[in-house]
């Protein structure tokens, strides 16, 4: 079994770790530490009004962070924790603002992934935004991370990340939730859970207080990025489609598999960059709407961010 003590104790002592979780591999700090936070955003390039996600490994210990916690989080955190479903709640005033950027609101989710939980169980909360330089694709495997920070960069492997895409977050603070961020659980399955409405809010390029990673740019490769319906194939091009095409070197068959390219894009992104192609053509996935609805609001999602 892997020995986490050399990264508890760095975490422990104020230092930053990448670490796994089944979305991407976050970068760890110590949420009580504000010279740890601090780093964080530092060794990305992270603009300080861009709040950073608190990680938990159980449930008590969000009475550190949420002032309130309202039957809908209860309902929710029941249903889908561990995963990928962030929940932005009032905050207590301890919090440090480093982490919320002056919000009165944080964002709380625990993640399903056995390394995460025990790394987590040992040092106690940790932010964990997206543990790449800043406007970057997310890393889905620790190689990502390695191109980022360096080779000597202390990062716990867990192997390539199973979902891909970063955590759907819920604002739960307002009289109906909304979702500022798409990710694998779903309008329709959140809503299913409640019982209520959920509205989604993610797509606009908004300077709103409530999304404030929205108005960035994220998820880029140096590659443009195209989506649509492709009429030829160019060398200088790697395309992601849909069986329409036969595979070749630069294009890779999806089969209408929303998950498996979930899992794949960003790594995708970062192959285009390494072996040189000038733009990464992703075909239209409309046809995958019905059977792949969450999948396909969130890959959509970010690819017109990165497509921008
Ligand atoms: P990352 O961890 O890099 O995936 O980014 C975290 C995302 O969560 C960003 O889009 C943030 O804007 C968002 N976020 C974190 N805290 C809050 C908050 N208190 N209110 C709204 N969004 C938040
Ligand atoms: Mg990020």
């Amino acid at each position: 079994m892997l020995d986490l003590t050399p990264y508890i104790n760095l975490l422990k002592s104020g230092e930053i770790v990448a670490f796994p979780t089944e979305t991407v591999y976050g970068l760890g700090a110590d949420a009580w530490n504000p010279s740890a936070v601090k780093k964080v955003f530092k060794a990305k390039g992270r603009p300080a009004d861009n709040p950073l996600i608190v990680h938990i490994s159980n449930e008590k210990q969000m009475e550190d962070f949420a002032s309130e916690i309202p039957e809908s989080a209860k309902t929710l955190m029941t249903e889908f924790w561990p995963g990928p479903l962030t929940l932005i709640l009032k905050k207590k005033p301890k919090v440090l603002d480093l982490i919320t950027a002056g919000l009165d609101t944080v964002a709380i989710r625990m993640p399903d992934h056995k390394l995460a939980l025990q790394l987590i169980s040992s040092t106690g909360p940790l932010v964990a935004p997206s543990a790449n330089k800043s406007g970057r694709p997310s890393p889905t495997n620790p190689k990502h991370i390695l191109n980022d920070f360096g080779q000597n960069f202390p990062v716990l492997d867990g192997g390539a990340t199973e979902i891909g895409l970063e955590s759907t977050v819920l604002d739960l603070t307002s009289e109906i939730p909304v979702i500022l961020r798409p990710g694998k659980i779903g309008k329709k399955e959140i809503e299913a859970v409640l019982g209520s409405d959920v509205n989604i809010n993610s797509t606009e390029k908004s300077d709103s207080p409530k999304s404030p990673g929205q108005k960035y740019s994220h998820y880029k490769p140096k590659a443009s990025v195209r989506y649509g319906e492709i009429s030829s194939i160019e060398n200088d091009t790697l395309y992601l489609v849909q069986n329409t095409f036969p595979e070749s070197k630069n294009v890779i068959s999806y089969d209408g598999n929303l998950a498996l390219l979930s899992k794949e894009l960003y790594d995708r992104f970062r192959q285009a960059d390494i072996e040189g192609y000038s733009t990464v053509f992703i075909e239209k996935l409309d046809l995958f709407r019905k059977k792949f609805p969450a999948f396909y609001t969130a890959l959509t999602n970010r690819i017109s961010k990165a497509a921008d």
